[in-house]
Formats: structure tokens, sequence, C-alpha cells
């Protein structure tokens, strides 16, 4: 591998279950989600710097390229933690959509805490990495080890559970802008209907797709779909091409439908590409993931 350049994928999740427990002291909320990775990812390379600085650019998606990146974040975390004098040139290939509800920032943070932990030689396990990207942001931990996990906590306790039975996942992003704190604001722990996460983690183990497309559910997305009725428009429309099961992911605004054809993964597709501009026909990956 060569030891001043390094690409590395950042895949994009989905919470195939989401639930709100409750508002902590900190402000936080206490949720408990099952994340899942698909194969729709941003790219992040890095090139070691002899020179003490950080650049970022970007190709393919509109971010921020200053400190509020979430890349340049991680980046800055590491220095300032481990006092490292070296720099590093960061450029990110977005292909996930922003601000959509599946965790691109987070993804490229990760693979950016992964990336230099090569160039750097900073020797850090994986738990270490998902230890420190917690203080980025909390679905950073979840995204350094991909595949399939319960996350609980303000998001950032990981538990590794088996991967769902191999499927199609359709990703459709309608063109409007969802705050998470605003959505996480207005849930009403007195009204909240907690979806069966546990049901949830037993239909995975028997790898039963059926019973996991029964079961999909997101206390966030009743908050979304009365704010922006567009969402709910998507999910019915989804329903009708011949989606299994479909929910919204994260915060919104993105709906997901699952699929177990590929055909009528497609289908559906082509029917929603004139409704909608960021569609995705991906796969669910489920298991962690080669590095690159
Ligand atoms: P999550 O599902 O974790 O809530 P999300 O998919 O809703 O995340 P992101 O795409 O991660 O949202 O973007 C959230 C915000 O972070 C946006 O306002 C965006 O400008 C900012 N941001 C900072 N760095 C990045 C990055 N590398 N990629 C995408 N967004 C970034």
């Amino acid at each position: 591998m060569n030891e001043t350049k390094i690409s590395i994928k950042a895949p994009a999740k989905i919470n195939l279950s989401l639930d709100v427990l409750g508002k902590r002291a900190d402000g936080y909320h206490e949720v408990k989600m099952i994340m899942t990775t698909v194969d729709l990812a941003d790219r992040v390379e890095m090139t070691l710097l002899q020179e003490d600085k950080i650049t970022i650019e970007s190709t393919g998606g509109f971010v921020p390229l200053d400190h509020r990146n979430l890349a340049y974040q991680a980046a800055m975390l590491l220095k300032e933690t481990f006092h490292i004098k070296k720099g590093v040139a960061i450029h990110i290939d977005k292909h996930i959509p922003v601000a959509a509800g599946l965790a691109g920032g987070s993804s490229d943070a990760a693979a950016t805490l992964k990336g230099l932990n090569h160039i750097w030689k900073l020797g850090l396990s994986l738990d270490e990495l998902a230890e420190l990207g917690a203080k980025i942001g909390s679905d950073v931990s979840f995204c350094v080890y991909g595949g399939t996990a319960i996350a609980s906590g303000r998001g950032e306790k990981i538990q590794h559970i088996t991967a769902p039975p191999p499927c199609w996942v359709l990703l459709a992003k309608p063109p409007i802008g969802v705050s998470t704190a605003e959505v996480y604001r207005r849930v009403n722990m007195n009204t909240v209907v907690h979806p069966d996460l546990d049901g949830m983690v037993d239909a995975i183990e028997d790898g039963s797709y059926k019973t996991i497309c029964n079961k999909l559910g997101n206390v966030l997305e009743s908050v979304t779909l009365a704010l922006h009725p567009e969402v709910k428009h998507l999910k019915e429309l989804m329903l009708r091409l011949g989606a299994d099961g479909v929910l919204m992911s994260g915060s919104g605004p993105t709906v997901f439908g699952l699929f177990q054809h590929e055909t009528r993964a497609n289908r559906a597709y082509n029917g929603l590409r004139g409704f909608c501009h960021e569609v995705f026909a991906v796969r669910l990956l489920g298991e962690e993931q080669e590095e690159n």
C-alpha cells in the first residue's frame, strides 16, 4: 500500500428501525437504531503533506470546504489529539446526497479517520477510531465499522449484529432540506409510536426478508411527513411501484424501498426518475466492508 496516499470508500447507511427513547439532560435524545450500509459511497482520498496544514476539496456535491466539513473536523481532531505536525490534502468524491438522512458527512469523517490512521501511522484500533469519531458526530462511530449494528446512547454505542439477507434498495431523495435538529425537537415523547426494534433484530437474525419489510419503522418519519407531505407521496409512489417495504431514512428526507428482485427494482427506478431527480438503485451491503 502507498505510504503517502490512500483512498477509502465511505458508504451511506439506512436505518431499518429508529426509535427515540427520551430526551437527555445534555440536550441529546436517547436513541436506539438498526443501521446498515448500502453500496452507494463517497470516496475520500488523502495525500500526506509535509507542511502542517489541512486542505479540502470536493467534486460531485456541494459541501463546505473548510472547518465545517466533517472530514476536515476528523483530520483536525486527530492532529490535536496526537500532536501531529504533518498535514493532509483531502479530496472527497461525493456520490451520497447531502443532508439526506444517509450519513454521508459522517461516513466521510469515518473514512478520514481510517485513512489518516494509516498515512500518519497512528496505529489506532477500529474501537479507538470509533470512540474518537463520536466526538465529531453521533453517526460517525457506526460509519467507522460499517456493516449492520444496533446503535444506542446518542447513536455512538455500537453492537454488531448479523447482516440482513441481500436485497435491492431504491433510494429517492426529494429536493427539500430537512433540519435534523428541528425534527428531533418536534418529537413528542407522549405520543410517539415505538417501532418493534427487537422484532426487527429477530427478523434479521432469522434471515426473514418478509418480516424485515413488515417491521420497518422510524419514529422521526411522522414528524418529517407532517412538515413535508412530498415525503409521504414518495413513500406511496414507491409502494405502488412494487416495493416490498418502504421507510424514510434517519430524519429524512430520503425514502428507501426494499426489493427482493432486481427486475422489479429496476422497473421502479425508471418509474421514480420522472418524479425525483436523485434516485439510486443499490444493494444492501450489511456485512463489514473491505476499506478500499
Ligand atoms: P445523518 O444521516 O448522519 O443525520 P445526513 O445524511 O442527514 O446525516 P449529511 O449529508 O451528513 O447529512 O450532511 C449534514 C450537514 O453536514 C450538511 O449541512 C452539510 O453541509 C454538512 N457537511 C459537512 N461535511 C460534509 C461532508 N463531508 N459531506 C456531506 N455533508 C457535510
